[in-house]
């Protein structure tokens, strides 16, 4: 049996000192009008707020001076902390997508490509985009990223990439992408490949950016169009036809942080829903003492703890080194769907005040709500977890 991963007493500090920091100097942030016209934060917020976490010491506190990362484990305490705001995330720059970006160039690229575009990340002092899903109009990929569209042919010393891209999370402001399309060079790999881009290029045009049921994102979720966008062959990630692999690297970290973040954030909307109901008079006694009431909050949690658990044996398994594909897919299910129940009983034991502006639960109810889509929908995780039910059925039939 491979030995647990153990937790320092550094990361236990660390994630302490996050959550002091949240909870002092973010929080307040929470009433700050600087938002854009689909509620995210400003950049000018986003780098107020990194100023501050430079300076106490908990920028990127996921990544060690050098460059060493925290273990999986280690990395949920701290993620977790950082979520107790909806903004900790993006002021602690562990925020989505550029936490997940960090860890693959910190996996993938090389020297000069980590020095170029994965330093300004690490530093806070850039933000980055993953460029996978296509516009279900195209039939492109989504759920199925096997039916990516958008294409690279090698031309000389440079690729050649054109396509459709949706959904691109903080793709206007970021200076940093990675851009995934399939191979079509005559005689090459005809996999998928993975891109290192500088943005913005002229080449990589927004076609507009919807609004959605979220509102955490810095640049919200860009559709995009790319024609003829010319890049250097040596700021392709890893090898031509890989790039389905390295996603794979990229995805299973990536889902749990998602896990961890949002945790957090549920941890505190429960703190305000119970904060709430033990106050809140009805029928002559607090909320909280009316069983319909306290028994929402019971429940909550139970699924906290469930939550917490999944998020710590799943990290655990990504410590061993293993890609964690089932393991990641049992825990973003979970986790996602126990998030969703806490942050609906939340609003319901709020009552108005729960679906209104006065706290942020009613925003942690729209994320947690879309997470439930993104990094995998629960059914696509489900289906692939039912492909293993029968793999380890037809083994056992020899
Ligand atoms: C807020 C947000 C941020 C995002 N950020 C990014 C980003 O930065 N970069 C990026 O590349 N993408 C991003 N995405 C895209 C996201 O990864 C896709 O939305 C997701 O993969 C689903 O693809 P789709 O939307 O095309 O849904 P579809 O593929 O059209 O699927 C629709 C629904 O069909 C069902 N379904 C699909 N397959 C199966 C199956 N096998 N079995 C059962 N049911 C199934 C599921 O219920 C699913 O929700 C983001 C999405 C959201 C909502």
């Amino acid at each position: 049996m491979t030995e647990q991963s153990t937790i320092s007493a550094q990361a236990r500090d660390m994630a302490a000192r996050v959550e002091r920091f949240v909870r002092d100097e973010i929080v307040p942030y929470e009433k700050d009008p600087r938002r854009d016209h689909h509620g995210a934060p400003t950049d000018e917020l986003v780098y107020e707020m990194r100023a501050k976490a430079r300076a106490a010491g908990v920028l990127t506190p996921h990544i060690l001076p050098g460059g060493a990362h925290l273990n999986q484990r280690e990395t949920a305490i701290v993620l977790i902390a950082s979520g107790l705001s909806p903004l900790g995330p993006l002021a602690c720059n562990t925020m989505a997508p550029d936490e997940g970006n960090m860890y693959l160039l910190g996996h993938k690229a090389n020297a000069e490509q980590q020095e170029r575009f994965l330093k300004p990340l690490v530093e806070g002092r850039a933000r980055s985009a993953f460029f996978m899903t296509e516009p279900a109009a195209d039939n492109g990929a989504g759920s199925d990223p096997g039916m990516m569209l958008t294409t690279c042919r090698r031309d000389g010393n440079h690729w050649v990439i054109n396509g459709r891209k949706c959904f691109i999370t903080g793709a206007a402001g970021a200076s940093v992408g990675i851009v995934m399309a399939k191979d079509e060079t005559p005689g090459g790999s005809g996999g998928a490949c993975m891109f290192l881009v500088d943005l913005p290029d002229p080449a990589i045009r927004t076609d507009h950016v919807p609004n959605t049921i979220d509102s955490s994102m810095p640049g919200g979720h860009a559709t995009v169009t790319i024609d003829n966008l010319r890049v250097p062959a040596d700021q392709m990630l890893g090898e031509a036809g890989e790039g389905f692999k390295y996603a794979q690297v990229r995805l299973s970290p990536a889902r749990l942080s998602h896990c961890m973040r949002w945790l957090g954030c549920c941890i505190r909307a429960h703190e305000i829903a119970s904060d709430y109901a033990c106050r809140r008079m009805a029928f002559g006694k607090p909320l909280i003492e009316h069983e319909g009431v306290g028994f929402m909050l019971a429940e909550n949690l139970i699924d906290l703890k469930q939550a917490e658990l999944m998020i710590d044996w799943c990290a655990g398994v990504l410590d061993t080194g293993s890609l964690g594909t089932t393991e990641s897919s049992m825990a973003k299910v979970a986790v996602s769907e126990a998030l969703m129940r806490i942050a609906d009983r939340c609003v319901q034991v709020m009552g108005g005040t729960g679906v209104s502006e006065a706290t942020i639960v009613e925003q942690v109810f729209r994320e947690v709500r879309a997470f439930r889509i993104y990094d995998g929908p629960t059914e696509v995780h489900k289906w692939s977890l039912a492909k293993k039910v029968k793999r380890d059925w037809r083994e056992r039939q020899g």
